[in-house]
């Protein structure tokens, strides 16, 4: 018989913006100086207790403490080390916060530090740096917040630390020093859970998510290494290591590791670790912390279904040994409470589950589990998602069928790039290197405020409307006096490119505090995707057609891509991803459809979120990569051969998909490139790109104006590898947070080193 008093509810992390994002507040005020250091640690600290003692009500028993950040975990735990990059003053001893801020954001003298993707989530991390500086242990973060929560709220809270492993595999510089970092790292590692174990704790979480990707021999070696040294060096400490996001690489030396508890996900790498645990069983001198409510999604959880999956991994684990019940991941991924969406429909709102709702479904299935009665919010949890799956909204046989029929079919266009070429050459008639902007053009204070005042209702939608054409004539004015080749009506309707057109298709919805953190201080509120999509009605003809009327260049057409809108929302769990993606994908047809048919026939469908919903796993890759170019290919596969299709991405590591973004078959694609030029270039020696391409000849992301020059040997360089025929001139992106003159100045530049780029041709 189990003892039941061994099975726990647990933690990883709790979001730490606050329900009403005062943490942003808080720290956007220092930022400004609004409030001073000493005020922000007031503020901060209250944030971070009330999180404390929300997760006491509810029952957590092992709560985390040191998932708190004042900014980001992978920061927190480099500058613990001391590892400030050597461009940033500082000479040992405690960072400074006007340090770590700078490190994060970049002062006068120092350029922030890179931020890139944690995983596969769109949270994003503060690279840490390498090079130089030898480590130390500048202050012990865990141990602080261990105490205060023990001291303050009288809880025992499970201190959590981001692994050595995975530290170092984030970590810029250190790929092929890892054994020599490890050495470096280790003793300070040794030091602050040393301390920990004296202070009292019990359980400390060692986040180790690198795990979950493909990890090498050597890797395992050194993985061994670190966990062993650990249990020798801080003998009867309970270590719980922490995978989460995808099932885990080498499940059996990962188990074996000398630790008391290994987490797993069950649910996004469910099928792997029970398929593991079934092979291969669990250690019985081991605790496992199944990982079974979904912490990166917000629909309930059907407690039954896990409650029968807990089942199983409870007869297939020791009946002597604890287990720990928890979230999929850190709730760092979910918006803190559903409560306040009462602006929702009924069915819907009784079907969200954010992070307060999740850790009620934690504690229900814990208390399941040790008691065999089911808990009132298993039979609430099932009532809300069979209305939710019985709405109508989830009924539209007609968008259902299409999929059908659409996922069996190839969908390719009617002929191929080279023919299609001719023929658009022979009706646009551009010149050699055309010249053309990525589609939004500054989004000023005026331009929000209008927004504002008509939403609100201060403005009449006919009013706005006359604004919004006011503000496109005036930019196709400014554009022809520049000279560009082909023209945008600046996107001034839109506030997010995905927001846009959610807010015009059935089957999406919007929260009214649906925020989570994306990086630093910086939150966005995903649409919620809960009905079949569906076309509705025209979304941007108006605004397009409009622009055209006023000139004789052609004006593309901007639609955000089905890829893109999906992996900036979050999507209904009932259906597969790939399913939701067709059925954008076929409303964005229509969309193309009725532009053409309105005269517009350039049309840019951007895709920058493509790599987005890149699977963790190599083998995974493939078939995400082959429905996610299908979707971008079903939207745009029914336009005649003379109409152009355009698609635009971000900033991305595009070596090893080089093969997909020719896969999609666009006309014309503009890359963000100033980040990464020389990388870029590399690629395209390596890979002949036989469509219409345009690099990004300048950075968006800062108000410099680069010069003529510059952006004359930007081309040079591309034109080494690319065919000139085939070249677009292009900024990076779009400009919406720009100012006018600056990008009127830019642009200009461009189109004059166009200019003289063709002259050397
Ligand atoms: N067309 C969009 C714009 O210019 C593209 C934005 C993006 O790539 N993120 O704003
Ligand atoms: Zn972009």
């Amino acid at each position: 018989m189990r003892d039941l008093n061994k099975i726990l509810s647990g933690n990883l992390g709790y979001p730490r913006i606050g329900r009403e994002r005062e943490w942003k507040k808080a720290i956007e005020a220092f930022w400004s100086g609004k409030i001073d250091e000493e005020e922000l640690h007031g503020r901060l600290g209250e944030i971070r207790r009330n999180h404390l003692k929300l997760q006491q009500a509810q029952g957590i028993d092992l709560i985390p403490v040191g998932d708190f950040s004042y900014y980001d975990q992978v920061l927190d735990t480099a500058v613990m080390f001391g590892l400030v990059p050597e461009r940033f003053e500082y000479s040992g001893g405690p960072v400074p916060l006007t340090t770590y801020y700078a490190i994060a954001r970049g002062s006068k003298t120092a350029a922030a530090s890179e931020m890139t993707k944690w995983f596969n989530t769109n949270y994003h991390y503060i690279v840490p740096e390498l090079e130089g500086r030898e480590p130390e242990l500048t202050a012990n973060v865990p141990l602080s917040y261990y105490r205060e929560a023990k001291a303050e709220l009288g809880i025992e809270g499970k201190p959590v630390l981001l692994g050595l492993y995975t530290f170092l595999k984030l970590s810029k510089g250190a790929s092929n020093r890892l054994q020599e970092w490890v050495h470096k790292l280790l003793p300070l590692y040794v030091q602050v859970l040393r301390e920990l174990q004296q202070e009292g704790a019990a359980w400390v979480q060692v986040d180790e998510p690198a795990l979950v990707t493909s990890v090498s021999d050597e890797d395992v070696k050194l993985v061994q290494e670190i966990y062993e040294t650990i249990s020798r060096e801080v003998p009867g400490l309970s270590i719980l290591l922490q995978s989460y996001f995808d099932a885990v690489e080498r499940y059996e030396q990962i188990v074996a590791l000398p630790v008391k508890g290994i987490g797993l996900d069950f649910v996004h790498g469910k099928e792997g670790n029970l398929q593991a645990l079934r092979q291969f069983g669990f250690p019985s001198d081991k605790t496992l912390a199944a990982g079974v409510v979904d912490g990166r999604n917000i629909w309930r959880t059907d407690l039954s279904e896990t409650g029968q999956l807990l089942n199983e991994i409870l007869a297939l684990t020791s009946s002597s040994a604890d287990l720990i019940i928890q979230p999929s991941c850190s709730l760092l991924h979910v918006p803190v409470s559903a409560k306040a969406e009462t602006g929702l429909p009924t069915v819907l709102h009784k079907a969200l589950a954010f992070a307060e709702e999740k850790l009620e479904e934690v504690s229900a299935l814990c208390q399941a589990a040790k008691t065999g009665s089911t808990p009132a919010l298993f039979a609430m949890n099932s009532d809300a998602l069979k209305l939710l799956s019985a709405d109508p909204s989830r009924s539209r046989k007609q968008v259902q069928d299409a999929v059908l029929t659409i996922s069996r079919q190839p969908s390719e266009r009617s002929s191929e790039f080279v023919r299609r070429r001719l023929k658009q050459q022979a009706k646009w008639n551009l010149p050699l290197l055309p010249t053309t902007t990525i589609g939004s053009f500054p989004q000023t204070a005026e331009v929000r405020a209008a927004r504002q005042k008509w939403r609100k209702g201060e403005w009449s939608a006919e009013r706005y409307d006359e604004f919004i054409r006011a503000e496109i004539q005036k930019w196709i004015t400014i554009q022809e006096e520049i000279g560009l080749d082909v023209l945008v009506h600046g996107e001034f309707e839109r506030t997010d490119m995905v927001e846009f057109f959610g807010e015009k298709l059935p089957g999406f919805a919007f929260t009214r505090g649906g925020w989570v953190q994306s990086y630093g201080t910086r939150c966005v509120k995903p649409p919620l995707i809960y009905g079949d999509v569906e076309f509705d009605q025209p979304m941007t003809v108006k605004e397009t057609a409009f622009a055209q009327s006023l000139s004789s260049k052609p004006v593309k057409g901007m639609l955000t891509g089905p890829v893109t809108i999906l992996n900036w929302s979050f999507v209904r769990s009932d259906v597969s991803r790939e399913t939701v993606a067709y059925q954008i994908a076929l409303a964005l047809r229509q969309e193309v459809e009725a532009l053409e048919k309105a005269g517009i026939t350039m049309i840019q469908v951007d895709e920058p979120a493509l790599r987005e919903g890149f699977p963790l796993k190599p083998k995974d890759r493939d078939r995400y990569l082959d429905w996610a170019v299908k979707a971008f290919k079903i939207s745009i596969s029914t336009v005649q051969e003379t109409t152009q299709v355009h698609t635009h991405m971000c900033y991305c590591e595009f070596h090893d998909m080089l093969g997909s973004i020719q896969a999609l078959d666009a006309d014309v694609i503009s890359i963000e490139t100033s980040r990464s030029h020389g990388e870029l270039i590399q690629s395209f020696e390596e890979h002949t790109y036989p469509l219409g391409i345009g690099l990004g000849v300048y950075d968006i992301h800062s108000p410099r104006v680069p010069s003529e020059e510059e952006m004359v040997s930007m081309i040079r360089r591309a034109l080494q590898v690319l065919d000139p025929e085939l070249f677009w001139i292009n900024p990076d992106c779009g400009l919406k947070t720009r100012g006018q003159e600056e990008t009127v100045a830019a642009l200009k530049n461009m189109v004059g080193a166009a200019e003289r780029s063709r002259q050397a041709l």
